[in-house]
């Protein structure tokens, strides 16, 4: 884990942030606030919510920014794709998810 990373601790899913591949697309803090509030330290509230309703929502970063580990189950987020991001001409971020690797 790099020195931009930082892990929050839950009793059932721990949630993994990498600061330096956030692109603020905010999915994470509109999708569920309980948990992820920019305004609170720390940030990333773990047992705010269900580990399935943060798990769905982490899986919407764009970025790759977050992860999480699964506590209630030995199950790792292993992703099928990997996600690229790209900036066009109006400053709107996209982003593409190839297959493969
Ligand atoms: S959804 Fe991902 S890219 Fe968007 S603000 Fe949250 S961590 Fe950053």
């Amino acid at each position: 884990m790099s020195n931009k990373s930082k892990r929050y601790t839950g009793q059932t899913i721990d949630v993994i942030f990498h600061s330096e591949r956030c692109v603020h697309a905010a999915r994470c803090v509109k999708g569920l606030p309980e948990v992820f509030d920019v305004k609170k330290r720390p940030w990333v509230n773990a047992d705010g919510e269900e580990a399935d309703k943060i798990a769905k929502v982490i899986e919407q970063c764009p970025s790759g920014a977050l992860e999480y580990i699964r506590k209630d189950r030995s199950e790792r987020e292993e992703p099928n794709d990997r996600t690229t991001v790209e900036v066009d001409s109006n400053g709107i971020i996209l982003s593409k998810r190839k297959l493969g690797h």
